[in-house]
């Protein structure tokens, strides 16, 4: 028999015996080698061979188990069993081919053993033992044992594991085993699992997806989806349930040999409202970033438009709002204005707010006519009516929700912020209650720069009027003058005041003029055409100017702004003139630079308040002019206080027999260096200072002193008339001084005439009536002075109790040349005596005047002819004379 070498691992005892013949040593010295447990046992039982592994394990040594039965190595209850076994290999039954037993070691250790018997037989086929070639499988069967165990243990973890989880074919993809949980969660039966694949518990576009990815993994092959099939792997992904719906399920996958296949155990955790609350904690996460964003910006952006672009580009930006816009809408007509707006479908904008225009709820009034306040929100787009015609065109774009929120609501305009989000159901009360959160912070920045607007406003527009102040006209007028310098021309600057405000102001009270300069600028800077600027300077004073030349803008001032005027302010149910008074100056000429030519304008302002015109231009002779005035008024308060006054007296004759029949009070100064000073310098600047109350007084006072003394010292005194401003008619205390003066002095009131214009009694007519009456009351007579000049009304001379009319020397001086000088005095004659007034003229300095006169019936006369105004002892004389 040759000897045949094979591979140990193989080995069994059919081989051992088919060795048996190449000689006893030969074969135990292949079986020392053979790596597997080895013995040969005679036909009788006895231990003829133990290779060195079985000595080793059971702790005998050669000498000690050759010969004796191999009992030795049996446990005791297994020693029956083992006999009848080994019977059965002599006798060659099958079933004792392999069989396994437990063997106990020298040190009495308890080992399972398997065994492969084979008998050997002699040259003549006799059975004389038999051999058997085995191992230890101790270890082997109690891990054997675990395992099933802890198989068993598993399938029942999962069976009746609460996770969901299966096992599919990494091949094919088909379900193996599905658990309880698993069933429960998706709805199919276990039947309908196994006849499934993965394939088909993917919701639609992951399933074609999928598909394509199977394919493109392992073309033509039915592999598994994963780039490396043995590899665990887990993540979120969408599965659909029987009845359709789908769920985000947590996956844990992992490669599992089983029962020859290769599978994967999969886990399958429904975490679809876990991952909702994950998704709405990132959702809300983003607002944050966006709220984030705007704050930051709110602190950093001052401009209004500016901050609502950055507002809108955020919430773009950070990925919450696909599309997101301001609009200011009208309350009354809800016309949308895009304030700002950041996003690439601008189209989306118009199909919006057209779409809600008639129920945006934002500018729907509450029951108490307010705006509301509240966001209109859109989470379900097929559910809002408003949205209705256009949901589908929302929807093809990509839209699922939207809101609009409020952020400044005013009795016209609301001002909101509108967001688009991609998904349906985006805004519930969280993030509606964030949002509404940021959007009263973003009010409240556009109301903060509002306000630092208004305050910057204050800086340089007139709060009252709206036009600018004198620090922003001044700013203007710099810029005219400037580029005038570049270009060689002029600019000119008118400042203009209005008359009698402060009177307006007294009378009709402060809301009264307060929206009379509203009404005045307002129908000012219509007037004016560009390039103007018009700035209110001062209380009652607005200042214009203008890169052109003084002709023009004098021309425009009268024929606009005068023209203007003309019409009456309706204010308060009153119909209000007003007058105004205007400076011009024009620079170069007035003025080096922008602040020179404005005060050369207001200085002009001063000559015609002064000479009574509406309007006068600067120069630098008026203005010199000016400083002398302002000289003389500092020189008028010291006269007043040190009474460097005296009055000259000029008779009065009658016309017919030349007789003395009174005398007219003129008052002049006694200027210390100077001399004697004529009213005409120093009257009209009394009255603007309002000096000439004080002067007026004294006049009063001396006329009635000087009257009583002459009358005490028995001289035939004549009444002594005293010329009355138009001013100390309007203080109302001329009643009780004249009266005072008479009564302190002693003078019958007889002895005093008083002299006043029309112009006087016609500031204020039934005032003027009143203390006339008075005064006629008292038995003082009153003189109409320089008729002719003024309005010349006849309904006045009937009007106020006069007693005589004065015709103005400017109609006497020309009387015999001017023949209608002449028939305006014949007129006023023949007018004044039908009213039963005396006529008295003025200013006759020659025969022809006088014979004129005469024959026109003139009464009584003054002038140079007879005599001019003398010193008080001049007159004394005349009276002593009784001429
Ligand atoms: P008036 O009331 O018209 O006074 C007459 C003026 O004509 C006086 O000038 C007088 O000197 C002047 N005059 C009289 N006869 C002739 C004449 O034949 N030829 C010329 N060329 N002039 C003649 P006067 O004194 O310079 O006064 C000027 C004005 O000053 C007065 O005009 C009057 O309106 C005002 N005035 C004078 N005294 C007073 C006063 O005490 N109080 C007030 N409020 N005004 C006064
Ligand atoms: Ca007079
Ligand atoms: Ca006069």
């Amino acid at each position: 028999m040759e000897q045949r070498e094979g591979p140990v691992s193989t080995i069994d005892a059919s081989f051992v015996a088919a060795s048996l013949d190449e000689g006893t040593r030969s074969f135990y010295r292949l079986l020392d080698h053979i790596g597997m447990l080895a013995a040969v046992v005679d036909d009788e039982g006895r231990i003829a061979y133990c290779n060195p592994l079985l000595l080793e394990l059971t702790g005998w040594s050669a000498d000690e188990v050759l010969g004796r039965k191999f009992e030795l190595f049996l446990a005791p209850e297994a020693v029956a069993d083992t006999l009848e076994a080994h019977r059965a290999v002599l006798a060659e039954r099958p079933e004792a081919a392999r069989v396994e037993t437990e063997i106990v070691t020298r040190a009495g250790r308890r080992l399972l053993t398997r065994w492969s018997n084979t008998v050997l037989r002699d040259a003549d086929g006799t059975p004389i033992g038999s051999a058997h070639i085995g191992e230890d499988i101790t270890e082997r069967r109690r891990l054997e044992t675990h395992a099933a165990e802890s198989e068993k243990r598993y399938r029942q973890l999962f069976y009746a594991s609460p996770t969901p989880m299966w096992l599919h074919d990494r091949e094919t993809l088909r379900f193996l085993g599905v658990n309880a949980a698993a069933i429960a969660q998706y709805g199919y039966t276990r039947a309908e699992f196994l006849a499934m694949t993965i394939a088909d518990i993917l919701p639609e576009p992951e399933r074609a997806l999928f598909a394509e990815r199977r394919k493109a993994v392992a073309p033509g092959a039915a592999g598994d989806t994963q780039a490396d099939p043995a590899v665990a792997h887990s993540g979120i992904v969408r599965h659909r349930r029987r009845d359709g719906s789908v769920i985000d399920v947590q996956i844990s996958s992992h490669p599992l040999e089983f029962a020859g296949m290769r599978t994967r155990f999969v886990l399958a955790h429904d975490v679809t409202s876990h991952f909702e609350q994950q998704h709405k904690i990132a959702r809300l996460n983003r607002i944050h970033a966006v709220i984030g964003g705007i704050s930051s910006a709110m602190l950093r952006v001052r401009d209004r438009n500016e901050l609502l672009l950055e507002a809108c580009r955020v919430a773009a930006l950070e990925g919450v709002f696909p599309m997101a816009w301001v609009a200011e809408i009208d309350a009354r007509d809800r016309s949308h204005a895009i304030v700002a707006s950041f996003g690439p479908d601008r189209a989306a904008i118009s199909l919006v707010q057209n779409a809600i225009r008639d129920v945006f709820p934002v500018v729907a009034p509450r029951s108490d006519g307010t705006p509301s306040r509240r966001p209109f929100i859109v989470n379900e787009l097929a559910a809002e009516p408003a949205v209705a015609g256009v949901r589908e065109e929302l929807e093809r774009r990509g839209y699922g929700s939207g809101a609009a929120f409020p952020l400044q609501v005013g009795a016209r305009n609301v001002t909101a912020l509108v967001l688009l989000a991609r998904e349906p159901g985006f805004f519930d009360a969280d993030e509606i209650a964030l949002l509404e959160w940021m959007t009263a912070d973003l009010s409240f920045a556009l109301e903060h720069i509002e306000q630092s607007r208004r305050l910057e406003d204050l800086a340089y527009y007139d709060p009252l009027t709206g036009i600018a102040n004198a620090r922003l006209f001044r700013d203007r007028l710099e810029q005219f003058v400037l580029a005038a310098r570049e270009t060689g021309e002029k600019v000119s600057v008118v400042v203009v005041d209005v008359e009698h405000f402060t009177r307006i102001n007294d009378t009709l009270g402060r809301e009264v003029g307060d929206e009379l300069l509203r009404r005045f600028a307002d129908r000012f800077d219509q007037g004016l055409v560009e390039p103007y600027t018009f700035g209110r300077i001062a209380a009652d004073t607005f200042a214009l100017a203008s890169p052109r030349d003084q002709a023009q803008v004098a021309t425009r001032l009268r024929d606009c702004v005068f023209e203007l005027l003309e019409e009456p302010f309706e204010v308060g149910g009153q119909q209000i003139l007003l007058a105004v008074q205007a400076g011009i100056a024009l620079f170069p000429a007035d003025g080096a630079d922008a602040s020179a030519v404005f005060q050369s304008a207001e200085s002009a302002l001063k000559i015609a308040k002064a000479n009574g015109e509406r309007y006068s231009y600067f120069s630098i002779e008026m203005n010199a002019r000016l400083a002398r005035r302002r000289a003389l008024e500092d020189a008028l308060r010291t006269a007043i206080d040190d009474r460097q006054f005296v009055l000259h007296y000029q008779p009065r004759v009658d016309l017919r027999n030349g007789a003395l029949v009174g005398a007219e009070a003129l008052v002049r100064w006694e200027h210390p260096d100077r001399g004697l000073v004529p009213p005409a310098e120093f009257v009209s600047l009394a009255e603007e200072t309002g000096l000439i109350g004080r002067i007026g007084e004294w006049v009063i006072d001396t006329v009635c002193a000087q009257q009583a003394a002459w009358q005490q010292s028995g001289l035939g005194v004549v009444p002594v008339a005293v010329n009355l401003s138009a001013f100390q008619f309007e203080g109302g205390d001329l009643l009780r001084t004249v009266r005072e003066a008479l009564a302190t002095h002693g003078l019958q009131p007889s002895l005093l005439d008083l002299e006043l214009t029309e112009s006087a009694v016609m500031k204020d007519p039934a005032a003027a009536a009143t203390t006339l009456r008075a005064l006629r009351a008292l038995g003082v007579k009153l003189a109409l002075d320089d008729f002719g000049t003024g309005y010349s009304s006849l309904a006045h001379l009937k009007r106020f109790p006069f007693d005589s009319v004065k015709i103005d020397r400017s109609f006497v001086t020309d009387i015999t040349t001017n023949p209608e000088d002449a028939a305006i005095a014949t007129a006023i004659i023949a007018m004044a005596h039908r009213l039963e007034l005396k006529v008295v003229a003025e200013g006759v300095e020659s025969e022809g005047q006088l014979r004129y006169l005469r024959a026109e019936g003139c009464d009584e006369m003054q002038g140079n002819y007879f005599s001019p105004a003398v010193q008080r002892a001049a007159f004394e004389a005349l009276l002593r004379s009784g001429r």
